[in-house]
């Protein structure tokens, strides 16, 4: 990691946590393969150092296993591990014990790591961007996510929309055509397809995606079920557009395994545990000629700028999340006509708003 570099602190100062249930409301239930939903259920943490407080975020979507209970007791289980470490520039070590504390909990990880990156950037008076060695005029544009819906409030969703460059659609299998030529009769912007492991038979999948290859699609994400690599190898073989995972790779360890079986790879801090793993992702990715997506759940802009500080470094983003929410905790980075604009604040960029 660029920049980060070892600085060692007065004894005695500790690295101290604390974290708050929260609940995020969609504007519009917000349907995808999944099922319906019209919140999500997130924590937000603090990690205080010499007086500097990091911001950290956890989301979880129902379908990845954790919840409130889960992510509090998570939390609550490694508070001494962090509260014993004197120097938050300790990174590298730190985010191992807590990954190695316990498996799974990705979104608790993640909100250790993003705001361990956010104490870090404000302790250097730097942005993470900058740590990182990215440049800020290379951010991505986000996609602006449209999930299924009637035509008419597909309309509306494309209305809300209109500054962004690119739509994400979600799509299951059901009235997919039709969805697609509706989005059609109203705009001809760039679509990337987001189907959710929704599509079943390999033969009709790869008829389908021949039939989207004529429509302005970008690529298509998560066609089949996330363990049926022997059907997505065969895809890979054969589909005029690139296919991107997401379900199916969630941390780096899953990337090597699947290179024969997608073009690209959607990577999310809550599911590979944060910043630092995700930029390890990116790096192997470059490595194994995949293609990258950093995408989000339906986050505050707390994880969203955390994320947004790795895009420049992406291919795409999908980074609409706390603008699909009513109650956003957090004034972070902003989209200019869709292009993801990082600030030079120090650390992730972000500032709680009042009243939260
Ligand atoms: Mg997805």
């Amino acid at each position: 990691m660029g920049g980060i570099s070892l600085i060692t602190f007065v004894e005695n100062i500790h690295l101290k946590l604390s974290f708050k249930p929260n609940t995020l409301y969609f504007k519009r239930p917000f349907k995808i393969a999944h099922g319906v939903r019209t919140s999500t259920p997130i924590v937000i943490i603090e990690l205080e150092h010499e007086g500097i407080i990091g911001y950290g975020e956890a989301s979880m979507p129902p379908y990845l296993g954790e919840s409130h209970e889960t992510v509090l007791a998570f939390l609550k289980n490694v508070s001494f591990l962090l509260e014993k470490h004197k120097d938050p520039f300790q990174i590298e070590s730190i985010l191992m014990e807590i990954d190695l504390f316990a498996p799974n909990n990705s979104a608790a990880k993640a909100s250790i790591d993003i705001a361990l990156h956010d104490l870090i950037g404000k302790l250097k008076n730097k942005p993470c961007w900058q740590l990182f060695d990215a440049d800020k005029n290379n951010a991505s544009f986000t996609t602006y996510t449209l999930g299924m819906d009637e035509p008419e409030a597909i309309k509306q969703k494309i209305e809300d929309g209109k500054d962004f460059k690119i739509l994400k659609v979600k799509l299951n299998g059901e009235n997919d055509k039709a969805i697609i030529n509706n989005i059609r009769s109203i705009t001809n912007k760039p679509i990337a397809i987001d189907v959710n492991q929704g599509w079943k038979n390999k033969e009709d999948v790869l008829e389908m995606i021949y039939w989207l290859s004529e429509k302005n699609v970008l690529f298509i994400e998560q066609a089949l079920a996330k363990h049926n690599l022997e059907d997505a190898h065969w895809l890979f073989e054969r589909s005029p557009l690139p296919l991107y995972a997401d379900e199916s790779i969630q941390r780096y360890n899953d990337m090597d395994r699947m290179k024969d079986c997608f073009h690209g790879i959607n990577i999310k801090l809550m599911k590979c545990t944060g910043m630092h793993e995700a930029f390890k992702m990116i790096k192997r990715a470059r490595e194994l000629n995949l293609k990258v997506l950093i995408g989000c759940m339906s986050e505050t802009s707390c994880a969203i700028s955390a994320a947004a500080q790795l895009s420049p470094f992406a291919d795409y983003a999908d980074l609409d999340g706390a603008l699909l929410i009513n109650n956003n905790l957090f004034d972070g980075i902003t989209f200019i006509e869709g292009k993801i604009t990082l600030n030079d604040m120090p650390g992730i960029g972000v500032v709680p708003k009042e009243n939260n």
